[in-house]
């Protein structure tokens, strides 16, 4: 099945297609470390991540960047407030970040750039814009030429004219179109700063994205994400600035996640209205944060409440109870006694085409635009039929018959492809209790001693039954001189 992906450039779903398949260049901007971060902030750490986990699993090499803005207007405003610098303030808040993205299970980047460690580059990429004639220098302050990049507009399909009849009154007199942003911002008295072919200053926003993500991933870059918020300027103007630079396309496939609102609003810092990750998480597990953030689809507006969150609670609760240990497994195994190997070989070839049933219920969810919302449902068509069967498992050994043949070879397979998917979309399932290692043990030292007794009697199919049904729950037979030895599978 082909993975088909809505891409804000053109406005409707495409197949991707990676520059060079199988590698994936992916960039996500990152925070900007000035402050704590908020649910609407992690809704687009953990649908990136789950795009990210659905693309390797899609058997993708994928090469995940996403930097830390740790300089700009709002750190500085917080380090002047404080009293602080502005490296004590990134230090924090960049602690915070990695902190918590951690707590919710996603995984780290392959690289982290720091905007302040790209200085250089960024001063190299205005240089050559300034060359291009793409860029103009105004005392000290560099700003890109919008008028020179006919394609200006066409990311966040805005027309030149509503822009600048938007754009607001008070133009730095200086620009020559009010469109026109800065590349490199001139240093104010007490203000951090670098030196530079313009004089001492710091680089602006955007350009920070283009150098970081082209230093790690090159010109052009397969996917490019980001809150729907940053398609205009930020987006525009890298873009812009990118292509102005390499003459090339910057992205190929432009991904875009909605907002999390709250009581109908955007939750954001300016409006006041936000939810600290570290407070949500003092009442939610991560998991159920987690079940939330993708119980919709990434591009549809999600609302937060504690009503959605106390339903994602319990369906996450329902998933977990679905799932069994080992332990369960052995136990029913050991009293499916009236297995014959024709049965099991019958049975097989049913149970594998329900279980690709099953698994491809998922992909095509997932294929079709990363549809978490739809791929949860295909996991929760498969607890379905655990709970069944399990049930029916129940039913017929407290009437004192034997599982049908194969059953418990089922529950037990779709028990193992119900974990793998939920392991996609980034969960971790909790430890359930077991039964101790001692029981285990003896447990499985009876089903090695009755193959030791079937294999004395030249029962050999029956025998190797055995090994092979112990080898599917992962449990390996080792025959040697002094006897049988048991092993957990690598
Ligand atoms: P910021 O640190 O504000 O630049 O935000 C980091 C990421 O979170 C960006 O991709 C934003 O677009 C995204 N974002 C910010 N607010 C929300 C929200 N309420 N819902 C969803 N995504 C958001
Ligand atoms: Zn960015």
């Amino acid at each position: 099945m082909a993975l088909v992906l809505f891409n804000t450039f053109t406005r409707k779903k495409e197949e991707f297609i990676p520059l060079e398949p199988p590698y994936v260049r992916m960039y996500n901007c990152g925070p900007t470390v000035y402050d704590t971060f908020h649910i609407g902030n992690a809704r687009n750490f953990v649908v990136v991540d789950v795009i990210r986990r659905y693309l390797m699993y899609k058997g993708y090499k994928v090469k995940f960047v996403q930097n830390i803005t740790d300089i700009d207007d709002k750190i500085i405003a917080r380090a002047q407030q404080e009293g602080a610098s502005t490296e004590e303030i990134a230090r924090r808040y960049t602690e915070y970040y990695f902190k918590y993205i951690n707590l919710l299970g996603i995984m780290p980047a392959d690289e982290n750039p720091r905007a302040t460690e790209f200085i250089p580059q960024m001063i190299e990429f205005v240089q050559k814009l300034v060359q291009k004639n793409s860029a103009y220098v105004v005392d000290g302050d560099v700003f890109f030429r919008i008028k020179s990049y006919p394609h200006y507009g066409e990311l966040s399909g805005k027309k030149l004219d509503d822009l600048k009849k938007g754009a607001r009154v008070d133009v730095d007199p200086r620009k020559e179109d009010p469109l026109d942003f800065a590349l490199w911002k001139s240093a104010k008295p007490g203000e951090p700063y670098w030196e530079s072919p313009w004089g001492k200053g710091r680089p602006g926003w955007h350009i920070e994205c283009s150098v970081m993500s082209m230093a790690h991933l090159g010109e052009t870059l397969d996917i490019h994400s980001g809150g729907i918020d940053l398609i205009f300027p930020h987006h525009e103007n890298e873009r812009a600035q990118s292509e102005s630079l390499t003459n090339k396309q910057f992205v190929r496939y432009w991904l875009h996640n909605g907002f999390l609102n709250i009581e109908s609003q955007k939750m954001s810092k300016s409006l006041g209205n936000i939810l600290t990750i570290d407070s949500i998480l003092e009442q939610y597990d991560p998991e159920v944060v987690r079940y939330f953030l993708i119980s919709a689809h990434y591009r549809h507006p999600l609302d937060y409440s504690q009503t959605n969150l106390r339903e994602a609670k319990s369906a996450w609760q329902r998933l977990v109870d679905s799932t069994i240990t080992t332990d369960e497994i052995i136990r029913l195994l050991l009293k499916d006694g009236s297995i014959r190997e024709s049965d099991i070989a019958q049975m097989n070839e049913t149970i594998e085409q329900r279980l690709s049933t099953f698994r491809s219920q998922f992909e095509q969810a997932m294929d079709d635009d990363f549809n978490t919302a739809e791929a949860i449902a295909a996991l929760f068509n498969i607890v379905g039929e655990i709970n069944t069967l399990r049930e029916n498992i129940n039913q017929q050994l407290k009437n004192g018959h034997s599982p049908e043949p194969g059953k418990v070879s089922y529950l037990s397979a779709l028990n193992k492809l119900l974990k793998e998917l939920i392991g996609v979309l980034g969960f971790r399932l909790p430890e359930k209790p077991t039964l101790s290692s001692e029981l285990t043990d003896n447990l499985i030292r009876i089903l090695v001693d009755i193959r030791q007794k079937a294999r004395q009697q030249k029962l050999f199919e029956f025998a190797d039954m055995i090994r092979s049904r112990l080898n599917e729950l992962g449990i390996v037979l080792e025959d040697h001189p002094q006897g049988t030895i048991w092993k957990f599978k690598q």
